[in-house]
C-alpha cells in the first residue's frame, strides 16, 4: 500500500522549534508569555492596513468574541453565508442570537451580494434588523468585498470577514482579513499555517481588539483578587503555541506560493479533462492564497466515483463544504437561495493541496484522477 495522501498536513519550517524550546526554556508554559504579544505584531505587519490582532485558542473562539463584540444577544439575527464550514454559523448559536443563511454567486463561491441585499430588505420589511453579516473566503477564493461591504455600509450592518481559509489571500491588492469591521483567523493543523490549534481576532479599531483580549482571559477586573463584572472566556492562545506560530508566520509567504503551485500543477497536469472544472480567480482584483484546489465534475454519480477511486489508492480528497441550509443542526432557519450551494455541494471535491506534497505524490493523484 502506498503511503497516505493527506488533502493538508501540517508542515513546519526552521523555527518553530526553536521557539518552542525557547518556552520551555524560559518556562513561560501559559497563556502569558512573550511569543503571545510577538506573534500578534508578526501578523500585524503581514496583514498591514494598521490591523490590531488579538490571538485566540481557535477561529471559532475567534468568531464568538467578534459577535460579543458586535453586542449580538438572545433574539438577534446574524446573516451568514450558507456555503461554509458549520464553525462559521455556530458561535451565531453560542451568543443566543438565530443564523440566517444567504447562498452564494458562482464567480467565487462565497455570498452573493445581491441575494445579501435581498435578506435585509426582506428582514428590514418584517421588522426585524440584522445585527451582523458574516462573510467567507471559501478555500482562500476571496468573496466579492466591495459589493458585500457597500451594501453592508448602506444598510448599517456589521461586517465579520470569517479569513479562516484565506490567511495570505488578497483582494484589490490589501489582505485578507482586513476588510471586516472584525476578521477571523485560524491556525488549525490543517490551515495554510498552524499553531497545532489557533486563532486570531483581526480589527482597524484597538479597542474591540483590546477588549477581546479582556474577555478571553475569564474577563477579569483590575483588582489583586478576582473580581468579575461581564462574563469572561478561557480563549487566549498559549505562549507555546504562539512560539509554532511566529515560526509558521516566517514562512507564510512561501506556504502561499506552494499552495498557488498546487493548484497551477493540477490546472496544467488536467487541462485536457473535460468532465473537470477548477475554480479560477474571476479578474486581477483577486488573489486566492489556493488553500485547497477545488473542482467540478458534471454530476454527483461521477464525483463519487471519483472519490472513492481516490480512497481506493490511499489518496484523501473530500466533497466541498455541505452547505448550513442542508445541515440537520440548522433545520428550520431562514435561508436565501439560488441553488448554486446545493450544485457544488453535489459536484465539487477537494483534493489533496498540501504545500509539503512532493511531485512524486501529486503524480500520483493526477495518474488516479485521469484514469
Ligand atoms: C477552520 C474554520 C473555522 C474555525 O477555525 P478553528 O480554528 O478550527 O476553530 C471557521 N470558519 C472556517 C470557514 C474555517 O474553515
Amino acid at each position: 500500500m502506498n503511503e497516505r495522501i493527506w488533502l493538508s498536513s501540517p508542515h513546519m519550517g526552521e523555527l518553530e522549534k526553536q521557539y518552542v524550546l525557547e518556552a520551555f526554556d524560559t518556562n513561560w508554559i501559559s497563556p502569558v508569555g512573550p511569543h503571545i504579544p510577538a506573534f500578534e505584531k508578526d501578523l500585524e505587519n503581514y496583514l498591514g492596513e494598521g490591523v490590531h490582532v488579538a490571538a485566540l485558542q481557535s477561529g471559532t473562539a475567534a468568531l464568538h468574541l467578534a459577535l460579543l463584540l458586535l453586542n449580538v444577544q438572545q433574539g438577534d439575527e446574524v446573516l451568514c453565508q450558507s456555503f461554509t464550514f458549520a464553525a462559521s454559523a455556530n458561535p451565531v448559536v453560542y451568543a443566543g442570537a438565530t443564523p440566517v443563511f444567504i447562498d452564494s454567486e458562482r464567480e467565487t463561491w462565497n455570498m452573493d451580494p445581491q441575494l445579501l441585499e435581498l435578506a435585509i430588505t426582506d428582514r428590514l420589511h418584517k421588522g426585524i434588523k440584522p445585527k451582523a453579516i458574516i462573510v467567507v473566503h471559501l478555500y482562500g477564493m476571496p468573496a466579492q468585498l466591495n459589493p458585500i461591504m457597500e451594501v453592508a455600509r448602506r444598510y448599517d450592518i456589521p461586517v465579520i470577514e470569517d479569513a479562516a481559509e484565506a490567511l495570505g489571500s488578497e483582494y484589490h491588492g490589501k489582505k485578507a482579513g482586513t476588510f471586516g469591521d472584525l476578521s477571523v483567523l485560524s491556525f488549525n493543523g490543517n490551515k495554510i499555517i498552524t499553531t497545532s490549534g489557533g486563532g486570531a481576532l483581526v480589527s482597524k479599531n484597538g479597542d474591540w481588539v483590546e477588549r477581546s483580549r479582556f474577555l478571553a482571559t475569564q474577563a477579569r477586573d483590575d483588582a489583586p483578587h478576582y473580581e468579575h463584572s461581564v462574563i469572561g472566556y478561557n480563549y487566549r492562545l498559549s505562549n507555546v503555541c504562539a512560539g509554532i506560530g511566529r515560526g509558521q508566520v516566517a514562512v507564510l509567504p512561501q506556504r502561499v506560493e506552494q499552495r498557488r503551485k498546487v493548484f497551477d500543477y493540477y490546472r496544467q497536469q488536467l487541462a485536457d479533462v473535460q468532465e473537470i472544472r477548477f475554480l479560477e480567480e474571476p479578474g486581477r482584483e483577486y488573489y486566492s492564497n489556493r488553500w485547497l484546489t477545488t473542482v467540478l465534475f458534471p454530476d454527483f454519480k461521477k464525483r463519487e466515483q471519483i472519490r472513492q477511486h481516490l480512497a481506493l489508492f490511499n489518496i484523501e480528497s473530500r466533497p466541498l463544504w455541505k452547505p448550513m441550509h442542508l445541515q440537520p443542526v440548522f433545520k428550520g432557519c431562514l435561508y436565501y437561495g439560488n441553488g448554486i450551494s446545493d450544485d457544488l455541494f453535489d459536484r465539487g471535491l477537494c483534493l489533496p493541496s498540501g504545500s509539503n506534497l512532493t511531485l512524486e505524490q501529486l503524480g500520483r493523484v493526477i495518474f488516479k484522477l485521469k484514469a
